[in-house]
């Protein structure tokens, strides 16, 4: 577990103090504001997708350092992907930080998600940190709604 705890130190630290993909997309063709009110929260994700592929993903918005770190690590995950591998990614995700996993084997197939793995002992972080894989999934269900946490 220290070992996770140490990539968990790193890969937060890392992002939310150089966050990836963190701007805003004029061309995108899909938009949408995310919101966790437990903890303020609050990003807009913008994806470029065609056809089936999120050529594009970008995010912008402010929060608590956990939040913008899985935003960022979320935004370099699924470039490039279709929206099945992103829905993929979200699943294995969410069952991270719900602690859900299951042998070392997943959380070595899961990368630098797994850092997040330590979340799931702190259910208030558990919103910070999947807020915006929900609204990268309503984004690419073409839902163009606010999503919240609550
Ligand atoms: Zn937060």
């Amino acid at each position: 577990m220290s070992l996770l705890r140490e990539l968990y130190q790193e890969v937060i630290l890392d992002h939310n103090k150089a966050p990836r993909n963190f701007r805003r997309m004029e061309n995108a063709t899909r938009r949408v504001d995310g919101y966790n009110p437990l903890c303020g929260d609050h990003y807009t994700v913008y994806v470029k997708l065609e056809n089936d592929r999120i050529v594009d993903v970008s995010f912008e918005g402010a929060g608590c350092a956990i939040s913008k770190a899985s935003a960022s690590v979320m935004s370099t995950l699924v470039k490039g992907r279709t929206i099945n591998e992103a829905e993929e990614l979200f699943h294995n995700f969410h069952r991270l930080v719900m602690g859900e996993k299951e042998g070392e084997d997943d959380i070595e197939k899961l990368g630098k998600l797994a850092a997040f793995a330590g979340v799931s002992e702190f259910p208030a972080r558990v919103k910070c940190a999947s807020l915006a894989w929900h609204t990268l999934h309503a984004a690419v269900k073409s839902d163009t709604a606010t999503v919240s946490t609550e």
